[in-house]
């Protein structure tokens, strides 16, 4: 599932091709994607789009958002699959292409998804400065701070929870844009149990995390994110992160720092793969 490095990796292929270009049409082949206040007179939007152009691409947390010069945008969530694909004119459709912009310049912009849990909305007045307002209102749920933005004011006050940190780091409403790849990463670059204690984490070890998390999506964001086997930036290239994991999906493998081989357990329903050596749990203090 794409996190905040890919979906940040597709953003930026994507503002290359597309700010400044005019949408000609949008094609919808598979109506099941749309979602929102716009699901059941998509066709609405599609004429209000006509002629308008692109004005940014930014991203929020997972959420990928096409602005132009109408009050409307498109949000975009990637679901499992999801991928975007800037194509030619007329050439072939790849399966499971659910969604077709196309430019007035005959560049098109492709949604493939094969596992249909990526979602397209159209939604009103997004403030690109300011986009949660708009999305909460269109019934997107509520985010967190962006990891990358993410203050140390901001992040222990979050950490301040009996809840297990890694169920906390992968919860999208107190921090956003993390999932199981990057969460597990940086929890072993900070040398902590992925079971602990939120709020038993000293000031320091907190700070120390935090700046691991930033570390390690500027490194994926770098690196072209990581693939493991749908994901592709907007030019059909695949991550190249996977290659620096220490930790996920590396069980039974020697840890990078120490050698100990890496587990993995279950941590609320998600693998979580950690260096039992570099990564002691230490319930009931300050660790
Ligand atoms: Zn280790």
């Amino acid at each position: 599932m794409p996190e905040l490095p890919e979906v940040e990796n597709i953003v930026q292929g994507l503002r290359e091709h597309v700010v400044g270009r005019k949408i000609a049409n949008i094609i919808i082949h598979k109506p099941l994607i749309i979602k929102g206040p716009y699901r059941l007179r998509r066709q609405q939007a599609i004429d209000t789009l006509q002629s308008k152009t692109v004005t940014a691409v930014i991203r929020r947390a997972k959420r990928l958002i096409i602005t132009t010069d109408c009050p409307l945008s498109i949000i975009v969530q990637l679901g499992m699959t999801g991928k975007f694909l800037i194509s030619p004119p007329n050439a072939p459709l790849a399966p499971h292409t659910h969604a077709v912009i196309k430019f007035l310049d005959n560049r098109e912009l492709r949604f493939i998804d094969p596992r249909r849990f990526g979602r397209i909305c159209f939604i009103e007045n997004l403030d690109p400065e300011n986009p949660d307002p708009a999305m909460i209102a269109a019934g997107f749920g509520k985010l967190g701070p962006d990891a990358l933005d993410c203050t140390l004011p901001e992040f222990l006050q979050m950490l301040d929870s009996k809840r297990v940190i890694k169920t906390l780091l992968l919860d999208q409403t107190r921090i956003a844009g993390l999932g199981n790849i990057y969460v597990d990463e940086a929890l072993h670059q900070a040398n902590i149990h992925p079971a602990s204690i939120a709020c038993y984490l000293s000031k320091k070890k907190a700070e120390k995390l935090l700046t691991c998390i930033n570390n390690i999506l500027h490194s994926a964001i770098k690196h072209g994110g990581t693939t493991f086997s749908d994901y592709r930036n907007a030019y059909g290239e695949l991550g190249r992160f996977k290659q620096f994991l220490k930790v996920y999906q590396r069980t039974d493998q020697p840890c990078r720092k120490c050698s100990t081989s890496i587990e993995r357990v279950k941590i609320a329903g998600r693998s979580s793969h950690y260096c039992p050596k570099c990564q002691k749990l230490k319930p009931k203090s300050k660790v």
